[in-house]
């Protein structure tokens, strides 16, 4: 908090002062103004308050301690969907204001005021939905300044009704008024709608539910694209929508209409309830206590279960018709971008869904659901999008204008706007060229909205990324960044925290500065300097890309390292660690977990990214030991061993993975110690 001006205790209570306090951060499009109006007239301060590109200034006028008791609550009971990052404050002379006014917005400010995620349905907008004698009763859009669609709809900033994509839609004299009364929930509610003046949906919600009920695909628009339901309690249904979608055996994520539903379900912790409830409402991956009624194919290879709660009006109703556990998944084809249009969905997942139930506003950009876990009581984001994006990080230092452009698999794009970081919502993997144009429209989607002029493109240090190759036909000066260092550092910048530290880096694979395959590193950040203290006794890939889908390929190159050429069975494959061709090194331990995970039966390919290695976790179960296997300076030899000796005395699967994640644990703890520094970031 900066602070400046003249000292107001210096002051009898009888003279007037002037307040001027600027808040920044996403503080738009949550209710503040009417929040800060309905304060300031019940302290009896004149003064005006109103929305700029830069944040919300405020400006109150009266005795001393009133202004005192106005900051007080103005900290105490902002909205709670508000993220205030910085806010400034200045004691100024009386400017003879008469009463409190809302300004209308300013446009002229540089763009830098947050812009909001979506935000989940409210409680006070739940009951009205529920409630026969409100005028929203069952009506699909119903949102209010504590709830609905933002970024999914925002076109400009600052954000106002003319700059969404709510533009069209022209208020009726009832939701006028709650719009223009600023003592009304809705009182400036850009997206606000009722039956009468607002969207309405393609179908009615029952059908859609009966659908389900039948066995059949709906493709639902949601806020920030089509999802595809089935009923999770169908195993043919469940399967036909993997065939159809071409996702194998990926897990699919479960909506359920309740908490207390998702409890008969999994374990959920208070800091899981928490997050599941939030205004963010993102998917959380819980563990399963029981899975009795889902279907098999829902989530056969992963130790979680991916839950959310309904997040829109619509899902709300839709689960009121149909109240069981419910697949969402994207809509689009298995790694393609989510389908955001009407006529783009009907088009690309024709194939796909039986019906479809579409609504008439239209979604300014696409937006996956977050994937979240809780570890230690503290949530972490594996995908962030939807009801976190596009939130700032704020780092301690100014940046010039960066534009990052993010890695080839789940790809995130971000700006440097002064302190505050911007990242994108969650690409996806830049495989195809559908993706590679959603990575584009993400870039100057990004760039427009924040009116941001990029001086410097950063990029991945492999030449063959996608993102890599666009920065450098970009135009802009480029500089590139080693993949682990650049998880590490982010780790460090979202965490606050600072050097020097050890930075752990875990990882498929990244390219590495010397050409090899990285993914098993350990940097001891110091002085802006990345040393590459540790990584993992570097192993060959015998046939390349075929060893990254394949842990049993891992696996012979592991015992050819370790016992010779006699261990190794396939003779093309011993043939090929014998002549060193088309083996490329690699200190990646994702690739040894799915070596492990071969050598122990649990699986010997990745049918999708990662699945070895949750098949292996999942393999422990409910085991607790504290033994673990060697992996003294990251030489896996010894591991080996003592695996292979477990493997002929007939020790439990579940016994030998629990040894190897305590080795791997045991190897950070180890470094940890040697480097000597008190704070290591884990990526
Ligand atoms: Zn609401
Ligand atoms: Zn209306
Ligand atoms: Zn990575």
């Amino acid at each position: 908090m900066v602070a400046s001006g003249m000292y107001p205790g210096a002051l009898r209570q009888t003279d007037r002062l002037r307040l001027r306090i600027v808040l920044h951060g996403a503080v738009q499009g949550v209710g503040f103004r009417p929040f800060v109006y309905r304060l300031a007239s019940e302290l009896g301060l004149a003064g005006t308050v109103s929305n700029s590109s830069a944040g919300l200034a405020i400006e109150v006028e009266g005795p001393p301690g009133q202004l005192e008791l106005f900051r007080a609550r103005l900290q105490a009971e902002r909205p709670p969907a508000a993220l205030v990052l910085t806010q400034e404050e200045n004691w100024l002379a009386a400017a003879g204001y008469r009463r409190f006014r809302i300004l209308p917005s300013d446009t002229a400010a540089g763009k830098t005021a947050a812009i909001l995620p979506d935000l989940a349905t409210c409680s006070e907008c739940l009951a009205e939905l529920a409630n026969p004698c409100d005028r929203r009763y069952g009506y699909p859009f119903t949102n209010c300044t504590r709830c609905g669609p933002r970024y999914s709809i925002i076109l400009d900033i600052p954000y106002d009704r003319p700059r969404t994509t709510m533009r069209n839609f022209t208020m009726c004299e009832d939701c006028q008024r709650e719009y223009t009364d600023p003592s009304d929930r809705r009182f400036h509610a850009q997206p606000n709608a009722c039956p009468r003046c607002g969207p309405r949906l393609s179908a009615p919600v029952t059908e859609a539910a009966r659908e389900l009920a039948a066995g059949r695909i709906v493709a639902l628009k949601g806020i920030g694209g089509f999802q595809l339901l089935v009923d999770a309690r169908n195993q043919a249904a469940v399967l036909r929508l993997r065939r159809l979608k071409h996702r194998q055996e990926k897990p699919f994520a479960l909506m359920m209409p309740s908490l207390e539903m998702v409890r008969r379900f999994c374990e959920v912790s208070e800091a899981e309830a928490e997050l599941l409830c939030s205004p963010a409402a993102p998917i959380v991956l819980l563990r399963p206590t029981g899975l009795a009624g889902i279907a098999p194919a829902v989530a056969a290879s992963s130790p979680y279960l991916g839950v959310m709660l309904p997040y829109s009006p619509l899902h709300h109703l839709l689960m009121r018709e149909f109240p069981y556990p419910i697949v969402a998944t994207s809509g689009n084809m298995s790694e393609e971008p989510i389908a955001i249009d009407n006529e783009e969905a009907r088009h690309r997942l024709a194939g796909v869904a039986d019906f479809f139930l579409m609504h008439d506003r239209p979604i300014a950009r696409p937006c996956d659901d977050s994937v979240t876990r809780v570890v230690r009581g503290r949530p972490s984001l594996l995908r962030r999008a939807r009801g976190y994006a596009p939130l700032p990080v704020e780092i301690d230092r100014e940046l010039p204008p960066v534009l990052a452009v993010g890695g080839h698999l789940k790809n995130t794009v971000a700006i440097a706007i002064g302190r505050q970081v911007i990242l994108s919502q969650h690409v996806g993997d830049l495989d195809t060229l559908e993706a590679r144009r959603a990575f584009e429209r993400v870039v100057a989607d990004l760039c427009r909205l924040y009116a941001f002029d990029p001086r410097l493109a950063v990029c991945d240090l492999h030449p063959d990324y996608a993102s890599t190759q666009w920065a450098r036909a970009s135009g802009l000066p480029v500089y590139a960044v080693q993949h682990h260092q650049a998880h590490v550092a982010a780790c460090a910048a979202e965490n606050g925290v600072h050097e020097p530290y050890l930075g752990v880096a875990w990882d498929g694979a990244g390219y590495g500065s010397d050409k090899a395959v990285w993914g098993g590193e350990f940097f001891l950040v110091e002085g802006g300097r990345f040393h590459r203290v540790a990584h993992l006794r570097p192993f060959r890939l015998p046939g390349g890309d075929a060893a990254v889908r394949e842990g049993w390929r891992c696996a012979a190159a592991l015992r050819y390292d370790t016992f010779g050429g006699s261990a190794v069975e396939d003779p093309i494959l011993r043939r090929m660690l014998e002549r060193g061709v088309n083996t490329p090194w690699t200190t990646s331990v994702g690739r040894l977990f799915d070596a492990v995970a071969a050598m122990l039966g649990v699986a010997r390919e990745n049918r999708f990214e990662g699945q070895a290695a949750m098949l292996l976790e999942r393999t422990i179960g409910d085991i607790k030991t504290e033994e673990a296997y060697p992996l003294t300076a990251g030489d896996w030899r010894p591991l080996v061993v003592a695996l292979e000796h477990d493997l002929r005395r007939g020790v439990a699967a579940a016994e030998m993975a629990a040894r190897f994640h305590n080795a791997l644990a045991a190897w950070i703890v180890e470094v940890a110690k040697q480097a000597g520094v008190r704070d290591v970031c884990l990526s």
